[in-house]
Order: C-alpha cells, then sequence, then structure tokens
C-alpha cells in the first residue's frame, strides 16, 4: 500500500460550533470531487475560513492530502443533516475535478490510497467505501463517477492488496543460474562444445551450466581418462 502524506491543518476548537459540533466514532469513507481546480491546502483553508456549516475531513490533491476535522468528530458534507453521512463519514474532497487531466488522475489515485489506509486502520471492508451521491442524491463525486465507480473502488482494492513477497536470496541466484545455463554457449567455446555432443561427453543442453565433481568425473570416465578400479572387472581379462 503506498503511503500518502497527511499534513494536518486542523480546524481551531473555537471553530469546532460551525465546523464539526459532533464528537462520534466514524464508520465509513465518502468521497467527493471539488468541482474546482484548487490544491489541497487552498480547499482546506477555503472550508475552515469560510462562515457556513460546509466541511469536510480531508482535501486531497496529486501531492498530499491535507487533513481539515479530525475523524472522531461530524463534518457538514454530504448534505444529509444529522444523517449517517455527515454524522459517521470521513469525508474525502478530490481536487482538480472541473478541469480533470493527470493531476486529477493523480489526486484520485492519491485518495484511493487514503481510503484503503482509512479502511486498514479501522478494519474495514470496502462496502465502507460510499460516495456522497448515496446521501442526497447529489451527483458527487462528479468526474469520478463519469470516469466510473468501480473503477475507483478498483484503486482501492489494489492499494489493499498486499505487496508480493520479495524473492529471497537464494530463490534469485538459483533462477539466474537457470536462466544463465540456458545461454547458447559462448563463441570461444562452440567448437569445443560441438565436440563434446558428437562424442558424446554432453548431450548438448544448459551449456553454461557449472559441473560438480560428479558430472566430471563421469566425463573424465566417459573419455577414457580414468585407470580402471579393478583389474579383475576389466572386459576383455581373462585370468
Ligand atoms: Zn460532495
Amino acid at each position: 500500500m503506498r503511503q500518502v502524506t497527511i499534513r494536518p491543518m486542523l480546524c481551531p476548537e473555537d471553530r469546532y460550533g460551525i465546523k464539526c459540533p459532533f464528537s462520534r466514532t466514524p464508520s465509513r469513507v465518502v468521497i467527493h470531487n471539488t468541482a474546482n481546480d484548487a490544491p489541497a491546502e487552498n480547499e482546506i483553508r477555503y472550508m475552515l475560513n469560510r462562515p457556513e456549516e460546509v466541511s469536510f475531513h480531508f482535501a486531497v490533491d496529486d501531492k498530499e492530502a491535507v487533513q481539515g476535522l479530525p475523524l472522531d468528530r461530524n463534518a457538514w458534507a454530504s448534505g444529509d443533516g444529522r444523517g449517517v453521512g455527515n454524522m459517521e463519514g470521513v469525508h474525502i474532497e478530490i481536487c482538480y475535478s472541473l478541469s480533470g487531466g493527470e493531476r486529477f488522475q493523480k489526486a484520485e489515485a492519491n485518495a484511493a490510497a487514503l481510503t484503503a489506509s482509512l479502511l486498514k486502520q479501522y478494519g474495514w471492508g470496502l462496502e465502507r467505501v460510499t460516495k456522497h451521491q448515496d446521501y442526497d442524491g447529489k451527483y458527487c463525486p462528479h468526474r469520478t463517477l463519469d470516469l466510473g465507480w468501480e473503477r475507483f473502488l478498483d484503486l482501492v482494492r489494489q492499494e489493499l492488496k498486499p505487496a508480493a513477497p520479495e524473492e529471497d536470496r537464494d530463490a534469485w541466484a538459483r533462477r539466474k543460474e537457470k536462466e544463465r545455463a540456458g545461454l547458447p554457449a559462448s563463441g570461444w567455446a562452440q567448437e569445443a562444445w560441438q565436440k563434446a555432443q558428437e562424442s558424446g561427453v554432453f548431450d548438448g543442453t544448459a551449456p553454461r551450466a557449472p559441473l560438480t565433481r560428479e558430472q566430471c568425473a563421469v566425463v573424465l570416465d566417459r573419455l577414457g581418462l580414468l585407470p580402471a578400479r579393478d583389474p579383475n572387472a576389466r572386459a576383455g581379462v581373462v585370468l
């Protein structure tokens, strides 16, 4: 799972009454698009300064996530009053959705990584990833919906996948040796390699495989270079 940098720019407590009056335990993630072209920091600053009851927990752009509200407090984001969206959602705004393009796609990917880390942190399944639209019908997150909601969920799934285990050094060395063994014979060895096959010393496979002591003994024996162990066993020798 990728880690997205989370920069806190938290709401001052004397603004809680407007921005996040209720202490709560969150139960879900709610995804939004800003319908704007401002970076995350600006979205959070604007959200905190405006006098209305409008608020959300995170704004995510192509570089970072900026957090404006504590997660154990509600937000005013999903238009459902004191419904489960506002009261229980962790609200994530994805930046740059007005114009879209590459920085929006990066922001969306970062939001997917942030969402995955929240699911992991709270022990939630993918069914806890919801969209603003689920609470008051508003077409938000607009561009994420245009591009496909399942596609966004797939981005979260990808982030949740455990990383492939790293190959251990021994396995790596064995694989490399096998790859190397299968290469054709080197130019300087080709003639000898050909002769070795024709004379039956080697069968022509794995020209660059290392030779073990036992294989070496068999090669020497095939070439008739080893003295007989027991003269009595020699063919043709009659006592
Ligand atoms: Zn929304």
